[in-house]
């Protein structure tokens, strides 16, 4: 279960309208809540991470040509530099967030593909957010299987954490 605080949301529903019609992303910072339960986790910041998609960045073999509206890519570079800061705050890095313009609030193929590229797992959140004619309209989350062949459906809430 992911939590953001409405300051995240509101962080990121800005991020996907201002980029639109590319795709954007992004690092979720935040802590894990109780890790021995259910693996819920709260994430406080969101950190927009340029995306690096280009035709160099190869997720699979049959890539042909695909634009930053349908791609986006975090490089180890900017992931590494995220984690960082975060682990001088105390905090992690819990997930990662992107928007799909004109598509559903869930991830694709492509994404499970490249999922394992920037740390996908049970315990890594895929938040994706549904921008529809330029207007944020879904936000939703995914945690990739332990054998990385699915998506799940991870709960996801809007609250303030004190
Ligand atoms: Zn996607």
């Amino acid at each position: 279960m992911l939590t953001l605080t409405p300051a995240v949301r509101d962080a990121i529903y800005e991020q996907g309208a201002a980029s639109y019609p590319d795709e954007c992303c992004g690092l979720l910072i935040g802590c894990f809540v109780d890790t021995v339960s259910d693996g819920r986790r709260v994430a406080v910041e969101a950190v927009p991470v340029l995306n690096e998609w280009t035709a160099e960045v190869q997720l699979t073999d049959d890539e042909t040509a695909h634009s930053l509206r349908d791609r986006f890519y975090i490089s180890p570079e900017a992931y590494l530099k995220a984690q960082r800061a975060a682990l001088r705050r105390d905090l992690d890095i819990v997930g990662c967030y992107h928007s799909h313009p004109d598509d559903r609030a869930w991830p694709s193929e492509r994404d499970r593909v490249g999922a394992a590229g920037v740390g996908g797992g049970p315990y890594f959140s895929f938040v994706v957010l549904s921008v529809l004619v330029g207007k944020p309209a879904e936000i939703g989350s995914a945690l990739l299987s332990q054998d990385g062949r699915q998506w799940l459906l991870e709960e996801l809430t809007i609250e303030e954490i004190s």
